[in-house]
């Protein structure tokens, strides 16, 4: 069976992989694999990524279900909890992030929002999600560090994410003994995407959703 990973604008990391017995070409979205796009070995690749890219709202609507297990409260916890959690730990490693790597920012706040983790505004002021309390470390620390790099950074470009990718790299390598970080080595180590980490922690950080 051969494979190939496409990276697509809006679903991420697509696994096409070419399967001896199938006929024709057909999409579903595996809780842990994401999307996959099997197709007759005689399918060019290109046409498989068309296909998938005519029913992207299809594939981005199952993603989200297959992630709805993670779209619910701790037990135990209210926004009021997670905004307390939220408060006590986020300014202090914001901090240390930006002490130890050189940015400046002007002031954070924790928010609750349900359309995105972060924000970072052209005043340099940043916001982060009180929902982080409910991901884990290595994709809190994601999140902190891509608000950072947009201090230099507004936009998505590569330069963004040649100056997020290096954040990055530099620091897993510090935490390369914890569970919480090696649970992601694998699938970076796998992954044929430019900006390897950021792509395999974007893709992860999708599994969840803010309330
Ligand atoms: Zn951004």
């Amino acid at each position: 069976m051969r494979e190939k990973v496409h990276t697509d604008a809006v679903l991420g990391d697509v696994l096409l992989r070419k399967a001896p017995r199938s006929r024709r070409i057909s999409l579903r979205v595996h809780p842990v694999k994401g999307v996959i796009v099997s197709m007759p070995p005689y399918v060019p690749y290109a046409v498989g990524v068309a296909f998938l890219e005519s029913r992207r709202e299809w594939a981005l609507a199952a993603l989200r279900r297959a992630s709805a297990v993670d779209a619910e409260l701790p037990e135990g916890e209210s926004v009021e909890t997670l905004r307390a959690r939220a408060k006590a730990e986020l300014p202090a490693r914001l901090q240390a992030f930006a002490d130890r790597y050189g940015f400046h920012y002007n002031r954070l706040t924790i928010k609750h929002n349900t359309s995105n983790w972060g924000s970072c505004s052209t005043k340099g002021n940043i916001n982060l999600n009180l929902n982080l309390m409910r991901v884990p470390e290595p994709l809190q620390d994601y999140v902190m560090l891509h608000e950072l790099a947009h201090l230099r950074h507004p936009d998505h470009g590569p330069g963004f994410h040649a100056e997020l990718e290096r954040l990055l790299a530099d620091h897993f390598s510090r935490h390369l003994e914890e569970d919480a970080f090696r649970a992601y080595l694998q699938p970076i180590g796998a992954s044929r995407a430019k900006y390897r980490i950021t792509s395999v922690l974007e893709k992860a950080l999708r599994s969840y959703r803010p309330l």
